[in-house]
């Protein structure tokens, strides 16, 4: 008993000395005003105080107030925000509520900047402030009489950029190293995936890459779309070149307009285990007989989503006593699959459902004649059940007759291009350079 209390006292103290110490640099960072703005960072840095020759902040002159600037506290709403700065809770809701429209306060973010411009009395009248959603756009609340509010953006670059490099340890590490994102590393992984294994490149393999990045005051805030890359795998190369046809969300091609997409993922589960692969000769863990397996089975938990590996048309959305719920897709003429032992179909899914590519159709269970949660995955080609892990993939669509011509043009424009980056590794050219005011356009 005595023990315990002692314990408590102590857990007492120090959960008090972690409050207050919290308090306090909640405190300090609000109160001070920190020198650069930067785009915000996991942890706020400790601020410091600057007195400068009146700044124009946003376009408000400062002769006559006090700048702060915060980083918003997590689970921190407007209301505690302005709370220290003079501003009536009557005040606040009127804001909020006038607000609405322009900015929702609500969507406050923990991490984001702001900046409070206050008055030089005692007790410290906030005149302004100003909330930045993200790195292009912020919000100036003018809390002198009307309650003006003001959404505004600020001017997004968008810098064609190209670089270039060879593969030495891994291509995350090369395309870094050449001056690239992880982002970068991720799209440009994603382009090839269908066509490469990322993960058995040779040294000596490389690539080059244009694509687009967006700037704000001349810092990088993301990039846009990959336009073309270029990839040489023991002495073979392969252009991605980013293509749309009507109709079509738009793809990237090879240099002879293939698609670098297969028609067909190759697995319908985006992460589990093989657990019984085809085989013509299987002990049947149910039925306890020898027969064969014309299908793969993959081990994943109850309620893992199942993809349909292609688009296509649902055929069947039904239940039988061997194989529980299941799903069968025809793709095409040639091409038909199928998943077993579903727990459930996904939402919308049944006979006729119209199905795209990596869409989920169900999810892993183990209903009809299975001892535990799998998918039973079955594939066939002209009416063959064949074996889905060996079956050599179709390419997605290719590039249409109608637009072979204005492909072509493309390609040879991005090839010069291409062909003009050495490939040096570290080094990066800005090709060229546009203005553009728009947020909205891709992101990536
Ligand atoms: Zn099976």
């Amino acid at each position: 008993m005595f023990k315990r209390s002692v314990g408590l006292a102590i857990l007492i103290a120090v959960s008090m000395f972690v409050f207050i110490t919290a308090a306090q640099t909640i405190s300090f960072e609000k109160f001070h005003f920190s020198e650069n703005k930067k785009a915000p960072e996991p942890e706020p840095e400790p601020a410091v105080v600057v007195k400068k020759p009146a700044p124009i902040i946003f376009g408000i002159p400062t002769d006559t107030l006090e700048i702060v600037e915060g980083t918003v506290e997590r689970g921190e709403n407007l209301s505690q925000i302005l709370a220290s700065f003079n501003i009536s809770p009557v005040t606040i809701d009127q804001l909020a509520r006038k607000s609405k429209k322009i900015f929702d306060v609500r969507r406050i973010n923990a991490k984001r900047n702001y900046i409070i411009l206050h008055a030089q009395d005692s007790a410290q009248t906030a005149r302004y402030f100003i909330y930045e959603p993200n790195e292009v756009e912020y919000v100036i609340y003018d809390l002198n009489g009307e309650l003006d509010i003001r959404l505004e953006k600020r001017e997004v670059e968008v810098v064609e950029r190209a670089i270039a490099g060879f593969i030495e340890s891994s291509l995350f590490e090369s395309i870094l190293a050449a001056g690239g994102s992880p982002q970068l590393v991720n799209h440009f992984a994603d382009i090839y995936a269908w066509r490469l294994n990322l993960s058995r490149l040779q040294p000596g393999d490389h690539f080059k890459l244009i694509y687009d990045e967006r700037q704000v005051n001349g810092n990088v805030i993301g990039f846009g779309k990959i336009k073309a890359a270029y990839f040489e795998h023991e002495g073979k190369p392969l252009y991605a070149i980013a293509f749309g046809q009507e109709g079509q969300k738009a793809g990237y091609y090879d240099q002879d307009g293939k698609s670098l997409k297969k028609a067909f993922l190759r697995e319908p589960l985006e992460y589990s285990r093989i657990s019984s692969r085809y085989t013509m000769n299987r002990f049947h863990p149910v039925q306890k007989r020898y027969k064969p397996h014309l299908g793969t089975d993959f081990a994943a938990p109850r309620g893992t989503p199942i993809r349909t590996v292609g688009d296509g048309v649902v055929l069947e959305a039904s239940y039988t006593k061997g194989n529980g719920y299941y799903v069968k897709i025809k793709h095409n003429k040639t091409y038909t699959t199928q998943y077993l032992h579903m727990s459930k179909f996904a939402k919308g899914i049944r006979r006729g459902s119209r199905v795209s590519q990596g869409q989920t159709i169900g999810y892993v269970g183990s209903t009809g004649l299975a001892t535990g949660p799998h998918l039973c995955y079955r594939f066939w080609k002209n009416g063959k059940q064949v074996d889905a892990l060996k079956v050599k993939l179709p390419s997605a669509h290719p590039i249409e007759k109608k637009y072979r011509e204005a492909f072509e043009e493309l390609k040879s424009e991005l090839e010069g291009k291409l062909m003009a980056i050495e490939p040096k590794g570290v080094q990066q050219e800005l090709l060229a350079t546009e203005q553009q005011k728009s947020f909205n356009e891709e992101e990536v």
